[in-house]
């Protein structure tokens, strides 16, 4: 069958993998063109892909099962899983410590690299049909067909909003954050946590969050009421830079910026049906510290 999968997110790429392995030819349509060649990966599109992630043992079990050499790709990579023990001495996985961009990198390589997978950028902007039925894409005004289409285009995606009901369930869920990612030197310790992936503290109209990734990688997120509007500035970048700027006269010098210069300062908001703008960027790099 050809099958064109829209969006090159972890649903597009996970479903293009395992329906070519079941011989499927699986054309993959995305408008982002992927990491630059030095790693780095703006992802205008999808919002959340510079925020703090953390990987259940799920997904890691998956690619494991169907899909191992990506499992091996996101290892080599950097990932870290994390293993606990049972009262029984039985060994389980917890979750696997992670920056998404670090994960979807290396499933994306492994997807992309395989032969019945096509890449094709550019933006989908219509479901073509014949007698009722998903006959294809447009992109940029030229048809691609296909005997099947998915849509896997995200929380963001649009492109299929005429062919399906609207969502029953989303709204606003009362919390917004702003997070941003740092780095241990080489030898510092990550300090207390509360479980091998995290930190939590409340504080007075605020909730700070710190998430460890891979390689000493870190994400402090400070998340607020949506209904204070205290703390509504930190999304801007010259807010945003001064713990980073703390970090460096810290007296125990236990941290640095992240490798490369994720842009950190957009404001997340937990709601499962709206898309929150963007605030324009300052010209300072947010990770330069
Ligand atoms: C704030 C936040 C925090 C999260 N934290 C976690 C976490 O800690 N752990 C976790 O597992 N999950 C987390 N998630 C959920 C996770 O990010 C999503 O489940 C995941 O992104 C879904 O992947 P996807 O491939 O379905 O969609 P997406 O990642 O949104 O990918 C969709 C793709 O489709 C492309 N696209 C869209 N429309 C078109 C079009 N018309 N033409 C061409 N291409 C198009 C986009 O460019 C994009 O590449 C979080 C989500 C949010 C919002």
């Amino acid at each position: 069958m050809r099958i064109i999968v829209i969006g090159a997110g972890p649903t597009g790429l996970f479903l293009a993998a395992t329906l070519a392995l079941r011989e499927h030819r699986v054309t993959v349509v995305d408008r982002d063109p992927g990491p630059t060649p030095d790693g780095v990966w703006r992802r205008r599109g999808v919002m959340q892909f510079h925020h703090a992630h953390l990987f259940r043992p799920q997904c890691a079990e998956t690619l494991q099962t169907h899909l191992p050499d990506a499992y091996q790709a996101w290892l080599e990579a950097g990932a870290e899983p994390i293993q606990l023990t049972r009262s029984d001495g039985t060994r389980t996985m917890f979750a696997v410590r992670s920056r998404r961009q670090t994960f979807e990198t290396a499933l994306r390589a492994t997807v992309l690299g395989m032969p019945a997978v096509t890449f094709h950028r550019g933006h989908v902007d219509a479901v073509t049909t014949v007698g009722g039925r998903a006959a294809g894409v447009k992109v940029a005004s030229s048809p691609i067909g296909a005997d099947l289409v998915i849509d896997a285009s995200g929380r963001a995606g649009r492109v299929a909003d005429g062919l399906r009901p609207a969502p029953s369930v989303g709204g606003n869920c009362g919390i917004a954050y702003v997070d941003r990612q740092y780095q241990l030197w080489p030898d510092a310790e990550p300090g207390p946590l509360l479980n091998p992936a995290a930190w939590q503290g409340e504080f007075d109209g605020y909730q700070s969050i710190l998430f460890l990734h891979e390689r000493g990688i870190f994400s402090v997120l400070l998340v607020r009421p949506t209904s204070g509007r205290d703390l509504v500035g930190l999304r801007h970048n010259e807010a945003s830079t001064r713990p980073a700027a703390l970090s460096r006269s810290s007296p125990r010098g236990r941290i640095r910026s992240a490798p490369d210069p994720s842009p950190m300062c957009f404001p997340a908001e937990l709601s499962t049906t709206t898309t929150v703008p963007r605030p324009a960027q300052t010209a300072a790099s947010p990770c330069q510290g």
